[in-house]
């Protein structure tokens, strides 16, 4: 496997830990609120981010590459509200698209097609990753943590259900 393809896909495979460092404790905030549904919701999170790495994982070792696990960076530990968590949330996906396009234009540069393919899932991914924080978020300046308004959403954002990206015939979820 190329060289700088293998380090980009390694440094991805952290980041992606880190994402559900962070969405794990964003899972935790929300509980020391007794805010259950909003960490059922995260704790959903957790499990995707841990998804997205271990398809970059197999990804990786499939084209006889080896995964390496760096020390992962200790996330934050509060927010000031839970229209916060969502703000922060979305900031971060911005940032996870930003790099999975710094993946895009080192395969273009380094030829290597293959991964290029593979990076294509994650950029689809993106798009719903971005717009599903970016649509809590925006409902959530709407309500202006308005204690009825929040109590709603916990009910709702209690259904989601996980869908593993990496089994076979893995359906999105709407
Ligand atoms: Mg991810």
């Amino acid at each position: 496997m190329n060289p700088k393809i293998e380090k980009a896909l390694n440094d991805q495979i952290n980041f992606e830990l880190y994402s559900s460092y962070i969405y794990m404790a964003m899972a935790s905030y929300f509980r020391s609120l007794s805010l259950s549904g909003f960490a059922h919701w995260m704790e959903i999170q957790v499990q995707e981010e841990l998804a997205h790495a271990l398809k970059l994982y197999n990804y990786i070792t499939e084209r006889g590459g080896i995964a390496v696990f760096d020390a992962i960076a200790k996330p934050p530990q509060t927010w000031d509200s839970p229209t916060d968590v969502f703000k922060h949330s979305h900031e971060h996906e911005q940032i996870v698209t930003s790099r999975m396009h710094e993946i895009v234009d080192l395969s273009l540069k380094e030829k290597d097609h293959t991964t290029n393919a593979h990076i294509q899932w994650y950029l689809n991914e993106q798009v719903e990753e971005e717009s599903k924080v970016l649509g809590i978020y925006q409902q959530l300046k709407f309500a202006n943590n308005s204690p009825q308004a929040l109590l709603m959403f916990d009910r709702e954002l209690a259904q989601r259900i996980f869908v593993d990206p990496n089994a076979p015939n893995a359906q999105k979820q709407p």
